[in-house]
């Protein structure tokens, strides 16, 4: 049986193989890598728009 690895497309035996479903190690990291870096940038573009809102909004210091 052989998997073919999400990252680089390579096929692997699948029997044996620790980093399945990915071929080696550094797909594996570069996979994690991936989805970490996703979940981080969300909640950093949602702030982005709030934070013209408030500025919009805010009380004038026009003394
Ligand atoms: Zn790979």
């Amino acid at each position: 049986m052989t998997v073919k690895c999400p990252i680089c497309g390579n096929v692997e035996q699948w029997e044996g193989n620790v980093f399945r479903p990915f071929c080696s190690k550094r797909c594996q990291l570069l996979d994690l890598d991936g989805w970490l870096s996703e979940r981080y940038r969300i909640p950093d573009a949602e702030e982005d728009g709030l934070d013209e809102a408030v500025r919009e909004s805010g009380p004038t210091s026009a003394d």
